[in-house]
């Protein structure tokens, strides 16, 4: 499945309404991390809807900058 922010092939789903309704759905892509349920408005899970600043494709993951780097433990 195609993932809405990097528009890789790496998402899938994770989770379904419990009543099996087929309510909602969440998915999860495993290159970027980004998860998204299937209720959600045009502009968070249509790509050609979305802002592009929040995209990734074509960018190199690897290369990101961590934002909040996590400060090492107080003793
Ligand atoms: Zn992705």
């Amino acid at each position: 499945m195609k993932c809405v922010r990097c528009l890789h092939g790496d998402a899938h789903k994770v989770a379904e309404a419990p009543d099996g309704s087929g309510a909602w759905e969440v998915y999860l892509c495993d290159r970027c991390n980004y998860s998204w349920r299937s209720t959600e408005e045009e502009d968070v899970i249509n790509p050609e809807k979305r802002d592009p600043w929040f995209q990734l494709d074509k960018v190199d993951l690897d290369t990101l900058q961590i934002p909040c780097p996590i400060p090492p433990l107080v003793k």
